[in-house]
């Protein structure tokens, strides 16, 4: 498979370099020159496989030029190991929504289903070379326990994670900042996640800086993080779909990552119906999706901390595909933005988007009254973001059956759900040690040149 920048379709990358690099270097993100695609009939035949099958099957498409058949089952199989269920993911019904429990993983977020993936990716590409690779990363909070669990103690790999100080829950910090092993950095930056992402951005476009520390990314921006997420869909599509239904998904959303997963996802002919765009009050993807208008306001501080986000960078993906696959649309949008710091969408693209898409948001109070409705109904917790996606669906009123990502363990937000249930949830046995752990972190002023000499000096 080839690969090519959303900023320019002309210059041909491989997984290889679209994986070590992150982000291209016009700015662009990375995407598949051609999309792969199933029929019906070849659907039929992915329905009966097992989670791990299924995925060796989907993930081979992006990148058997750089992984033969063996290496990629071998890879997957290594990366779910762990996990605490058998098939990766667990679905629980619900009355009338579907929960796609996705926080199975080693750190208790969806995250871990595509970075335990990616860590193991780095090994195979990198165990030929006596390079040093630099992974710097941006968290709101959930990325960096990821990505932190999945590289920790490789060989040949630093990581520098640069989280929001002081915006993470404790849990989530802790998952990231308890590690012994010494190819880990942890930043804890003065500013916020958009802060956080800028400056990462930066030092990506950095040509120096980058090509002197061999500077490497698995931000959600990383093609190779998408890959992994695309697989659950279609999982989750086969165990659920009861022949004609209509299939929605409601996707607790930040960064535009795990939801576009899910675009693609349709876009290789799986028949999703409506793919809801489910957010916080940073709610830049619900005006954009419903007035056409994309202009990133303040950051606000929320209870879903994962989707504090205004610059939901995956967008641009989007971007090129309802402008005809024209990369010089999706440029011009980007050189506005960075001028106006907003751009508008015309009455075609957005009667595109609409074919596909559907967007709400959610306040804190209705987030929490989400968690303590369902907590009485049928007796579980669910996390702040996944209140979210289905608090959203029932704002709106949409044919079909409804399936939510349920996108952490309710035990990584234990003071939001006290707030608003007065009860503690529980977390798994091993993340209880974890907490008990002493942390590392340093922390560090909003700006580039301070966090660059960190780096420098360790990298
Ligand atoms: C990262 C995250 C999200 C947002 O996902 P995006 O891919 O950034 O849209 C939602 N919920 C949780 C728990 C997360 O960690």
């Amino acid at each position: 498979m080839q690969y090519i920048s959303t900023r320019n379709t002309k210059q041909i990358f491989t997984f290889k370099e679209v994986f070590l690099n992150g982000l291209a270097s016009d700015g662009g993100l990375y995407i598949p020159k051609n999309i792969p695609s199933y029929s019906l009939q070849e659907l039929k035949s992915l329905k009966e496989l097992s989670y791990e099958q299924l995925a060796l099957k989907i993930i081979l498409n992006f990148c058997s030029d750089e992984f033969d058949e063996t290496e990629i089952k071998d890879l997957v199989s290594k990366s779910y190991k762990e996990f605490r269920v058998k098939n990766v993911v667990n679905i629980k019904k619900l009355e009338n929504i579907i929960l796609l429990e996705l926080f199975h993983g080693p750190t208790l977020a969806f995250k871990d289903i595509a970075m335990q993936v990616i860590g193991n990716m780095y090994e195979k590409i990198l165990s030929d070379k006596n390079k040093v690779i630099n992974v710097v990363v941006a968290t709101s909070g959930d990325t960096g326990a990821a990505a932190v669990n999945a590289l920790k103690g490789r060989k040949n790999i630093n990581i520098f994670v640069l989280h929001p100080h002081n915006r993470t829950s404790k849990v989530q910090r802790k998952l990231m900042t308890t590690v012994k092993e010494n190819n880990v950095y942890n930043l804890a930056i003065e500013g916020n996640f958009d802060d956080c992402q800028k400056l990462v951005k930066s030092m990506f476009v950095d040509q120096s800086f980058n090509a002197e520390i061999n500077m490497s990314g698995v931000n959600s921006i990383n093609w190779a993080r998408i890959i992994p997420q695309i697989v659950y869909y279609f999982f989750a599509y086969f165990q659920i779909n009861n022949s004609s239904q209509k299939i929605n998904f409601s996707v607790p959303t930040g960064n535009f990552g795990d939801v576009f997963a899910g675009y693609f996802a349709k876009k290789m002919g799986l028949p999703i119906n409506k793919l809801i765009v489910a957010t916080n009050k940073n709610d830049i993807l619900k005006r954009v999706i419903n007035t056409g208008i994309y202009k990133p306001k303040e950051v606000l501080q929320t209870i879903s901390p994962s989707m504090d986000i205004q610059i939901a960078s995956n967008f641009e993906r989007l971007i090129f595909y309802i402008s005809s696959d024209d990369d010089q649309i999706t440029l011009k949008k980007m050189e506005e933005l960075k001028k106006n710091n907003e751009f508008k969408l015309n009455n075609e693209q957005m009667r595109i988007i609409r074919k596909d898409f559907i967007s709400e948001s959610l306040s804190e109070d209705e987030t929490k009254n989400v968690m303590k409705k369902i907590n009485k109904d049928y007796n579980i917790f669910v996390d702040p973001h996944t209140a979210v996606g289905i608090g959203v669906l029932d704002k709106l009123s949409i044919d079909g059956t409804n399936v939510i990502l349920s996108t952490a363990h309710s035990g990584k937000f234990p003071e939001t759900a006290k707030e608003a249930i007065g009860k503690d949830p529980e977390l798994p046995d091993e993340i209880k040690r974890t907490m008990e752990e002493k942390e590392k972190f340093d922390i560090l002023p909003n700006d580039l040149n301070s966090i660059k000499k960190f780096i420098k000096e360790r990298a």
